[in-house]
């Protein structure tokens, strides 16, 4: 079964702008209310998160009862001149978070008001933006909603029209037309927003294309609502679905391939668990290749795909320092992995409630069994460790337990930061940091072996691999870790700037690798470990949402290049 994603699925610019907007003044209103004029967003599913992070949505200003001590956030819908004053009169601080392709709207209304013009606007009557839209015709404006609407109007002198930003193209151009027939002076604005044109223009050629479409998006969007009708049109088979959870009472067997797109208003975790649940019900027609995708996939999920990782990592680490290859010290990157990897990911379960994460279904249900399969992980490692020296088993021993405080509260309430978690940025630092010293230094450690050059080259090495990978899935998680609350490198310092710092990165890496072998500090293998560099630069352009892949795929090409030092390797010791 092919699955596509269409690549204008998701938060227009206006949605991500005034949900921006709203985790801004939570940061930094601290002490101040909270409270968004109607919902922020129609999709039920972040409205329940945005409450969970004490944001109210309120229908008229007399429900604030504090208003001093509040902040007022006007949707991308905007509102009615009349009621920004009320707002306004009332003390409350507001923030306008108003898209500014409505605003540009407004702008036309209000100017053609002035100037005598009757003001038609085509929109659904009961939308928050058509509402706003007709306050700034000071009470002459006309909604049009239906042909039969249009057909109704008298011949007028000067008419202006204009359309609801999210309305259908061909509707809108009926609509004018047939007010035309009796105006024909009436000056037309096109003003449904280019981000809904192509939208709709995608949806039109996926349905084309595609045996059945998913609309991913809340039942009270509009906008969604009218994309699953332009794919019913086209006589597809059309499912409007507002989580993944609905797939399974949906018979797949007779579609070769799914087109899945989703309204302006749908957060990306929401897609990718719908990707995610999809790419699960996926069968190849080879069923060899369906296996071994799906093994992968499960691999990845359950976290063995990390371990094998820094098994690779490990024998990495041991040969660019020229030190004996113990089988052990790979055991014992492996099975610290993938504990810490369980042990946090559960920890961390009960504050996100995994929002996004295509691990999600796997981990909530086996809870009991990935808590002992991490505990005894570890145990056994810290035994490995121990049959090595001492020092290894004190090593292993603080850096596990530095992995078990990261989620804990150390520091009293009322602190901003209480765990090391919630220090901004920590979590692709100490995950990459905690990595480098079970891969490089602790292998040194089990061979008796000090400091070195090789170990300081295999540490950055690893270090560098491990951020970049977790600082990539950051940025596809940018969306749900702002509603979530998490600062990670994307959320703190932004998309552009965290890609441009992950490609200096790989070429720090690239010219450190290309030296060190020449300058003796470490085996020739850092050579052939540019491998890893061109995989990841090309992970930079495949690992993007408008790639249309599924979480799941995604982490498991990240993960990958971890796995391609072990090709490295292989290629280094039969070309050596
Ligand atoms: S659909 Fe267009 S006009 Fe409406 S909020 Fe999004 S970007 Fe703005």
């Amino acid at each position: 079964m092919e699955i596509k994603l269409a690549k204008t699925a998701g938060f227009c610019m206006g949605v991500r702008r005034a949900v921006d907007a709203v985790l801004e003044v939570v940061q930094h209103e601290m002490g101040r209310r909270i409270y968004t004029y109607g919902p922020l967003i129609h999709n039920p599913q972040t409205i329940e998160l945005l409450k969970n992070r004490g944001i109210t949505a309120i229908s008229r200003i007399e429900d604030i009862p504090d208003k001093h001590q509040s902040v007022l956030i006007i949707r991308a819908h905007g509102i009615a001149p009349d009621e920004r004053k009320k707002i306004k009169e009332s003390g409350v601080k507001i923030i306008d978070a108003t898209c500014p392709k409505v605003s540009y709207v407004q702008a036309i209304i209000k100017k053609h008001t002035a100037m005598d013009y009757t003001v038609i606007i085509a929109g659904d009557r009961e939308h928050p933006e058509v509402d706003g839209l007709w306050g700034y015709t000071e009470g002459r404006g006309i909604i049009v909603s239906t042909l039969t609407d249009a057909d109704k109007l008298p011949a007028m002198e000067k008419v202006c029209i204009v359309a609801q930003t999210t309305q259908d193209t061909d509707h809108y151009a009926h609509i004018v037309q047939k007010i035309q027939e009796k105006n024909q002076q009436a000056v037309v604005f096109n003003t449904i927003c280019s981000s809904t044109e192509k939208r709709q223009e995608e949806i039109i050629t996926l349905a084309a294309e595609m045996d059945a479409l998913f609309v991913v998006g809340g039942k009270n969007s509009a906008n969604t609502c009218r994309l699953a009708d332009l794919s019913r049109k086209q006589n597809t088979p059309t499912f409007h679905i507002e989580t993944a959870e609905e797939i399974k009472n949906i018979d797949l067997t007779p579609y070769k391939s799914i087109g899945v797109s989703a309204g302006a208003s749908t957060p990306n975790w929401i897609i990718d668990q719908v990707m995610d649940n999809l790419a699960e019900r996926h069968s190849s027609p080879h069923q060899k290749v369906g296996f071994l995708l799906n093994l992968w996939l499960w691999m990845v999920k359950t976290d063995f795909y990390s371990a094998l990782g820094a098994g690779c990592l490990a024998l990495t680490g041991m040969l660019l320092q020229k030190i004996p290859v113990h089988i052990s010290s790979i055991a014992i990157a492996s099975l610290f992995v993938y504990a810490m990897h369980v042990l946090n990911r559960l920890a961390g379960s009960k504050q996100s409630g995994m929002i996004g994460s295509f691990r999600e279904k796997s981990y909530l249900r086996f809870k009991r069994y990935y808590h002992l399969a991490a505990i005894v992980s570890l145990m056994i490692a810290l035994v490995l460790s121990l049959a090595n020296s001492m020092l290894s088993f004190l090593f292993l021993f603080f850096i596990s337990l530095a992995g078990g405080l990261y989620n804990m509260k150390i520091l009293p309430g009322g602190l901003r930061f209480q765990r090391l978690k919630d220090i901004p940025g920590s979590k692709n630092i100490f995950i990459a940091a905690a990595w480098g010293m079970v891969t490089a230094v602790l292998p040194a450690l089990n061979n008796s072996q000090h400091a070195s050059a090789g170990m300081a080259i295999a540490f950055i090495f690893t270090f560098a691999l491990v951020f970049i990978r977790s600082a990539m899935s950051d940025i596809m998680d940018i969306q749900s870790d702002k509603l979530l609350g998490r600062e990670t490198i994307p959320v703190m310092i932004g998309k552009k700037k965290t890609q441009v710092l992950l490609k200096i990165i790989v070429l720090l890496l690239l010219v450190i690798l290309l030296i060190s072998a020449p300058a003796g500090w470490s085996s020739t293998l850092s050579i052939f470990l540019v491998l890893c560099l061109l995989y990841i630069w090309i992970c930079f352009r495949l690992c993007d949402r408008r790639a249309g892949l599924s979480g799941g795929v995604i982490e498991g090409l990240l993960e990958t290049s971890y796995i391609i030092t072990g090709f490295a390797v292989f290629c280094w010791f039969v070309l050596s």
